[in-house]
């Protein structure tokens, strides 16, 4: 059920299908391009509806909801997004019995205008990840009951996006986001540094705080952007740094000793220990960021037969089960489900945008181009672009294929000093001489 006129979301007793605990919204919903919840966007393959997950976690019940309302309402499409969120692709006609299952499930904002701005990502291993210097999820629920409540701050646009970074070694730590938090111990203190418009894994941090100032300088940033920034700024890259550090009220420490370690490269693709002991996570890639309802239905099968009952879904477009004792038994089943398991799988490492057989703006079918180029095994992390907009990929891959029309693609390796996707190396290129360049290729020369 979608918002009532005063931008109440009624939210709905499973068993008996009327509303409960309806919560006053203090926005209405902004004109955006971008699918949420309660805006199902049209795209050539039916509506879109994205499930912003907080922190990308999901209890099974409510996984298996989603599941359903694929099902039951749209082309069964489900695409685990780079934001470790969840989409429900081809919607039909009945979008509000779609939505109403969703909010039943307790899937939505805690009012209509939160929606949008539920873009807090967290290491999927918070609090287990046996790297991490602190639990983020407890001030990250802090700051996403801040976002959602205090109207205000439904003014920002529908992509601003905060990263809390717990120094976890599973971390995705390329993803550019408006401002990001990470943490570092210094004097056996723990602090978090900051940075705004980059990452912590690729820019230096403008300033710390201490750990338990961390939702006031969130608080203090995101006034300081809403003040300074026009109509037109809707991101932070688009104002002066230094406006933005001159209008915080409050107190910043140096940065001396921040160094963020690098992410474990393939901590989001298998078994790993927990902090917690004899317990494990098992993670795994949805081929193309792209699951249906069985694969989805089975995964949380499986996080209640042998984990918490909870899965958390990636960055990687894959999903993780936490809390697991018998983490064998769950890989297996994952792979059998159709989940990608192994690097040694050439899809595992592919990305590709929807490409031409549901967006409009696409030059090629970069997801079918995506499997034939991974059954010439190119040897290599790519991603295949349909138009340069990049939604598959929030960082630079170390091969992007960019689209020219139907099957062609321009290629470019990644090149820290070249903007966007890097260097081009060849123009229009055919999946199969694309495969064969990349494993002639060595793969130290993209991977830098
Ligand atoms: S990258 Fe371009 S072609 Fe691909 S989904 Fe986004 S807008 Fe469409």
């Amino acid at each position: 059920m979608p918002p009532d006129k005063a931008g109440i979301i009624p939210r709905l007793d499973p068993s008996t299908g009327s509303p409960v605990n309806p919560t006053p919204a203090v926005n209405t919903l902004r004109p955006s391009a971008c699918p949420g919840l309660l805006r199902i966007v049209q795209a050539l393959d039916g509506g879109i509806c994205r499930v912003k997950l907080a922190g990308g976690s999901i209890t099974a019940a409510q996984a298996s909801a989603v599941a359903d309302a694929a099902q039951a309402y749209a082309g069964g499409v489900i695409e685990a997004t780079n934001r470790a969120n969840l989409q429900i692709r081809g919607i039909g006609a009945d979008q509000e019995a779609l939505i109403a299952t969703l909010l039943a499930a307790g899937l939505g904002p805690r009012n209509a205008g939160g929606d949008d701005v539920r873009n807090l990502m967290l290491s999927p291993s918070a609090g287990i990840d046996p790297q991490m210097l602190f639990d983020t999820r407890p001030l990250a629920d802090q700051i996403l009951a801040t976002l959602q409540s205090h109207p205000r701050f439904h003014e920002l646009s529908a992509k601003f996006a905060v990263q809390l970074d717990g120094g976890e070694a599973l971390a995705m730590l390329e993803h550019h986001h408006d401002l990001w938090l990470s943490a570092f111990v210094r004097d056996g203190q723990t602090l978090l540094a900051f940075g705004l418009a980059g990452c912590p894994g690729l820019n230096a941090p403008l300033g710390a705080v201490p750990l338990e100032q961390g939702h006031a300088l969130v608080v203090a940033v995101l006034e300081a952007f809403l003040d300074l920034a026009s109509p037109a700024q809707t991101r932070m890259r688009h104002l002066p740094v230094e406006s933005v550090l001159g209008r915080l009220n409050l107190p910043l420490l140096p940065t001396d000793g921040f160094k963020r370690p690098p992410s474990g490269a393939l901590l989001h693709l298998g078994t790993y220990p927990q902090e917690q002991k004899n317990q494990f996570y098992v993670a795994a890639i949805a081929p193309l960021g792209r699951l249906d309802s069985t694969m989805l239905k089975g995964a949380a099968q499986l996080a209640n037969e042998y984990g918490d009952g909870t899965l958390r879904f990636t960055p990687w477009q894959g999903v993780l089960l936490p809390y697991v004792e018998k983490p064998h038994a769950v890989s297996q089943r994952l792979a059998q489900l159709g989940f990608l398991c192994s690097i040694e799988q050439p899809l595992a490492r592919m990305i590709a945008c929807t490409g031409s057989s549901g967006c409009g703006k696409a030059l090629a079918d970069t997801k079918a181009d995506a499997v034939q180029l991974a059954a010439l095994h190119p040897g290599h992390d790519v991603h295949l672009s349909g138009c340069p907009r990049s939604c598959a990929a929030a960082h630079t891959a170390p091969v992007t294929l960019l689209a020219v029309s139907p099957g062609h693609y321009d290629l470019y390796f990644r090149d820290p000093a070249q903007p966007g996707f890097g260097r081009l190396h060849a123009h229009n290129l055919s999946i199969e001489a694309t495969g064969a360049l990349l494993r002639a290729r060595p793969r130290s020369n993209t991977d830098d």
